[in-house]
């Protein structure tokens, strides 16, 4: 069985709708996909259509931003009730703070002289979840960078002129809300982080501490060494281990789907509680 845990649609930063992300991991054999939009649960109803339409597995995810010690820690939450109150009062939440942090990104970036980017950014996003992929599309149309890479390496990344601190839920929070809703809360791309590794054990102790439940061990973005250290940790932390590419889109190359390593015999998957 393929599994494939972590994937966006546009109903946050990933370019597909939920439809035609549910007939792309088909052809890719996958056989039981996860779509998990950033503090979004918007697109799971089509997608769970789709799904039975093309007679594959569904399990209904959202991918919450989450401030740890003044860094973005992605928390995953799987086999949730998407209608659950507690989850999206959460969300709403988070939405929120999108919102505020937005509207800080187009000031600061308006005074570098990018022009109308919180326009420019919303009119992409339109109703979906307004991500900092959304700035980084506008300023690539209307030439100020090449591309996305070189949008966050010069205005959008940690550091830069429009980065903008934002009080996301904590991790607590974020597991709460994940558990409240009948699922199971992953730490997501753990390697992406690039934390020394005393601050790493830290963050899984927080993580555990929490009630986190696993952590993806195989993910678009871990190299084999990666992959295998993280098998490590969660034998280590009793954490159990997930799968997901991360895919965002066709043009979006770093993750792709449906092509990922199998997990190390060791680990024990998440989707045994299911
Ligand atoms: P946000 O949640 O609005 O802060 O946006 C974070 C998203 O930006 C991540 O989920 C990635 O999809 C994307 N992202 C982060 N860093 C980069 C980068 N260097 N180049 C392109 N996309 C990035
Ligand atoms: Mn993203
Ligand atoms: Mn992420
Ligand atoms: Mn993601």
């Amino acid at each position: 069985m393929q599994y494939d845990l972590h994937n966006h649609s546009y109903f946050s930063d990933g370019e597909l709708s939920p439809e035609e992300l549910v007939v792309f991991a088909k052809q890719q054999g996958v056989d039981v996909l996860a779509l998990t939009d950033h503090d979004s649960v918007a697109g799971i109803a089509r997608a769970q259509a789709e799904a039975q339409l093309q007679q594959l597995r569904f399990i209904a995810g959202v991918e919450i931003s989450t401030l740890w010690m003044l860094k973005d820690i992605h928390i995953i939450g799987l086999s949730i009730d998407p209608q659950q109150p507690e989850l999206l009062a959460g969300l709403q939440l988070q939405q929120a703070k999108r919102e505020q942090r937005a509207q800080q990104i187009g000031e600061r970036l308006e005074k570098i002289g990018i022009k109308n980017a919180l326009a420019g950014a919303r009119a992409l996003a339109g109703s979906t979840t307004l991500t900092r992929p959304h700035f980084a599309r506008y300023m690539v149309a209307e030439g100020y960078v090449k591309d996305m890479k070189t949008a966050f390496s010069r205005y959008l990344g940690h550091g830069k002129p429009a980065s903008v601190r934002t009080e996301w839920a904590s991790i607590a929070e974020a597991v709460q809300w994940i558990h409240a809703a009948g699922g199971q809360a992953v730490l997501a791309h753990p390697a992406r982080y690039k934390l020394a590794r005393t601050k790493f054990i830290k963050l899984l102790e927080c993580f555990v501490a929490a009630g986190g439940d696993a952590m993806e061990v195989v993910t678009g973005s871990h190299s084999a060494q990666e992959t295998q250290a993280m098998a490590e940790y969660c034998q280590k932390y009793q954490l159990l281990a997930s799968i997901g590419s991360d895919f965002h889109g066709h043009t979006i190359g770093y993750c792709r789907l449906g092509r990922l390593p199998k997990l190390p015999a060791e680990c024990k998957e998440v989707w045994t509680k299911w």
